[in-house]
């Protein structure tokens, strides 16, 4: 990877706000800054939104709603699947530029293009199929035409550690549906959304339907926008605290919202699972994106009678994934997004040493520069330890062992967390029961990834609220109208 590629990709993002089809300054010409995590370096200068840039965002929103709700169908696939072809056509540099960002291996960004991507395919295949229905009462005394409308225009935020996917999975199905958007990335990673807009206008967008400002001002700027009349839906992925403070902003004008929030997900081993494909799991649904993904395994519930095995096998994994700066050939595990997430990290790990668990490899911070943890595994993690109740956020795996299939769920089900759990048995019947009894929106039966564009994503519990992707994905953006008739022969 040559330092002048990187400078001339990272040379070309705009840096400056998307409003109404103009890429323009923040106002006073305000700016932050963007870092490597790997190096701490600064690599771009971007704008920094005020309450009155996100206004005319909204304004922009607003005034494209109408136009672009009565664009048909067929043209809003049209320009989402030329997205999708000039996203394929750019691949190397957005995966480059999430590596640069968010520090994620190169070979995982190129995946999380694939994944990303997928969304523009699938609503653009999608969008002409949402449709109502008609039918005669049972009474016999009229007809019932039920009709599907956008919602209007909405304001997507996400969060850092999916910079591509989190975007694509909202601005994707909103577009299908007939809506306008002001979108707000995470302010340690927009540069994805920036470009990602770049090639939205090139697909044939037109002015206002997708407006991007980024800021550093994130409460006010957003409670301006989530408080305006004219904002019909909130769509939120990010942790469950701000997922929370944002419903209780979203309640006063009745929003409709969408919330993809925090995870803890439990990874559960029977005894007789095939322990080649647990180890395998594992390394997946641990490791991936460095353990920064709302689906990673946090908890792994192994069974007392093979816990010593998975420990020893997945330590020997673990042992020999390679650090370093995710563009260097081979690397595995890139640096966590900033200093908080390694302290988290620590802390974490440091509160269940003290409590009793044993650290078999890794166990801390590395020298820097950039903000990387080792990869580790502790294993007898005691009952009440935090690494059981909190999010890790990092490459960090907990084991806990279990006794019986009763005693695996109830560790399983023990958060106010229900996004996603992972189970590895040999058993149909067993994995039958656990797809009943694990309160959880989603699950991986023996595999450790499950996302997939044609598939409802979404939690339980505090977890969140609705479902990105699959059928249901598009709905989030649609609201029902249902008319009745009289009847045509009265
Ligand atoms: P975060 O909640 O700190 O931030 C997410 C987004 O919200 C960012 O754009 C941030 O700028 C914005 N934000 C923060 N405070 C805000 C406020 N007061 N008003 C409006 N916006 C505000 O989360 P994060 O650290 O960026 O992301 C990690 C979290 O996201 C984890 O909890 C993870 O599980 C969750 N996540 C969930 C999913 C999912 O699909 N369920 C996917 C990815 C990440």
């Amino acid at each position: 990877m040559t330092a002048s590629r990187e400078s001339e990709l990272l040379a070309s993002i705009p840096n400056t706000l998307l409003i109404d089809g103009e890429w323009r300054p923040a106002a006073g010409g305000r700016t932050v800054a963007v870092n490597d995590p790997a190096t701490g370096d600064v690599i771009r200068e971007i704008a920094d939104a005020s309450v009155g840039d996100g206004e005319a965002a909204m304004d922009a929103a607003a005034a494209a709603f109408p136009s672009w709700a009565a664009t048909p169908a067929r043209e809003r696939a049209e320009i989402l699947r030329r997205a999708f072809d000039l996203l394929q056509e750019r691949k190397e540099d957005v995966a480059l530029l999430m590596t640069l960002e968010m520090g994620k291996p190169l070979a995982e960004a190129r995946g999380e293009v694939a994944y990303g991507g997928e969304f523009l395919r699938w609503f653009s295949e999608v969008t002409a199929h949402a449709q109502g229905r008609y039918g005669a009462n049972p009474e016999g005394t009229g007809r019932m035409i039920v009709t599907q409308h956008p919602v209007g225009p909405c304001y997507l935020i996400t969060p850092w550690n999916f910079p591509l996917a989190m975007a694509t999975r909202k601005i994707a199905p909103a577009l299908a549906a007939g809506c306008t958007v002001v979108i707000k990335p995470a302010t340690l990673t927009p540069l994805t959304t920036l470009f990602f807009a770049k090639i939205l206008e090139d697909a044939g967008l037109p002015a206002g339907v997708v407006n991007v400002i980024t800021t550093t001002d994130t409460g006010p700027v957003s409670e301006r926008i989530i408080s305006d009349p004219r904002l019909r839906k909130l769509s939120f992925t990010g942790s469950t605290p701000v997922g929370v403070k944002l419903l209780q902003q979203a309640a006063p004008g009745v929003l409709r919202t969408s919330m993809e929030l925090g995870g803890n997900a439990p990874f559960v081993v029977f005894d007789d699972a095939d322990l080649d494909k647990a180890v395998e799991g594992a390394m997946l649904a641990k490791f991936r994106n460095i353990g920064q993904a709302c689906t990673a395994a946090n908890r792994f519930i192994v069974q007392r009678s093979v816990v010593e095995e998975f420990t020893r096998r997945v330590t020997e994994r673990v042992q020999g994934l390679k650090i370093g700066r995710g563009t260097e050939d081979g690397v595995q595990i890139g640096p966590l997004i900033d200093d908080r997430a390694v302290d988290k990290a620590k802390t974490l790990l440091g509160d269940a040493v003290e409590r009793g668990a044993t650290v078999t490899t890794g166990g801390s911070p590395v020298d820097g520069p950039g903000t990387f943890f080792e990869p580790t595994v502790v294993a007898d993690v005691q009952p009440g330890s935090d690494i059981l109740r909190e999010e890790i956020f990092g490459p960090v795996l907990a084991i806990v062992p279990f006794d019986d299939e009763d005693d695996a769920v109830r560790i399983a089900n023990d958060t106010e967390y229900g996004l996603v759990s992972y189970v590895f048995t040999e058993s149909l019947a067993r994995g039958q029961r656990m797809i009943d009894k694990l309160e959880t929106g989603m699950m991986g039966l023996n595999v450790g990834v499950v996302s997939n564009a044609a598939a409802p994503f979404g939690g339980w519990k505090q977890s969140g609220l609705g479902r990105e992707g699959g059928d249901e994905g598009i709905h989030e953006y649609l609201q029902t109208k249902y008319t009745l008739t009289a009847n045509p022969y009265a």
